[in-house]
């Protein structure tokens, strides 16, 4: 449960951009938690979305850092389990709770590698004309090198293959795959057991995050393990009930569009009732309402 509560917390970050909110928090009691996912991989949960990590004879590479508070500890869970320092960070999207500990990393030595978008999302005094959403990054937080379709590092005896899913959780999105372990970071594109927060203003869209999620089950099979941004380790089963509650979801809500309902007139009408008790759990910050309205938003886009 206290785990749930930090989930939520590290969570409100990304609602409220704009202020450096993890400087204010108190992460003194967060701890780290190291979960063996595969040969060589590991997933971190501590508070914001959880990380990857490939350990091995070439260095540490790592997926994603949490918040800047949390910078030492995440290095101390990494040096339990590898020997070097982080070579990599590769960040699965830019929000907050995901690349709050680049800064850290960067100046440590790594090399911080994004989606391109990232890298203006985070670097709005670049990109000041196109991007509605953005949170100006400190130099050393920017991802220096940046990709547009994927990237394939072959470091760790890994083949780690970093491909971009378009207007999913954002405009942003990386999915890694660990090829010889059979192991998946989603990203952001995927809760476990939770709605997702879908940034619609970060180009976000339902029928993306659809994709996302079959995209990862397409090359998945019945022994992929499969790390969240948020939540428990997982399993093609969890990503794939996941997945058909999305298109349950949006299915409904597109008829409704279709039929001239505005967004309020949607939302009013509770058409994910019958699925909240399934998806909202206690402490949550994404509910049905919230749920179905970023929903319509991404679909009317
Ligand atoms: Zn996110």
């Amino acid at each position: 449960m206290q785990r749930r509560t930090l989930l939520v917390i590290g969570l409100l970050g990304i609602s409220f951009t704009v202020a450096p909110v993890a400087a204010q928090r108190d992460f003194s009691n967060v701890q780290i938690r190291t979960i063996p996912v595969s040969d060589g991989v590991y997933m971190l949960m501590g508070s914001g979305g959880n990380i990857g990590l490939s350990v091995g004879e070439d260095g540490p590479f790592v997926v994603d850092d949490q918040y800047a508070p949390l910078t030492e500890k995440i290095l101390a869970a990494i040096a339990a389990v590898s020997d070097g320092s982080v070579r990599f960070v590769l960040n699965t999207h830019w929000h907050g709770d995901h690349v709050g500990g680049n800064e850290n990393m960067g100046k440590a030595g790594a090399m911080i590698l994004a989606h391109e978008n990232v890298r203006k999302r985070m670097n709005p005094a670049e990109f000041r004309d196109v991007m509605e959403s953005s949170q100006q990054a400190p130099p050393d937080a920017l991802p220096v090198v940046t990709f547009t379709d994927g990237v394939t590092f072959y470091w760790n005896d890994e083949k780690i293959r970093a491909f971009h899913i378009p207007h999913a959780h954002t405009d942003g999105d990386a999915i890694i795959q660990y090829t010889n372990a059979n192991a998946i970071h989603t990203g952001d594109t995927f809760f476990n057991g939770m709605y997702p927060f879908i940034d619609v203003g970060s180009g976000g869209h339902i029928d993306g995050m659809i994709h996302a999620a079959g995209a990862v089950l397409a090359i998945s099979n019945s022994e992929t393990k499969i790390i969240p941004g948020h939540g428990e380790l997982a399993t093609p089963d969890d990503l794939r009930e996941y997945r058909d509650m999305l298109i349950t979801v949006r299915d409904r809500i597109q008829t409704m569009l279709n039929d001239g309902m505005s967004v309020e007139e949607i939302v009013a009408s509770k058409p994910t009732s019958d699925l909240d008790a399934r998806w909202y759990p206690e402490n949550w910050f994404i509910a049905g309402d919230r749920m179905v309205e970023q929903s319509a938003r991404s679909l009317m886009r």
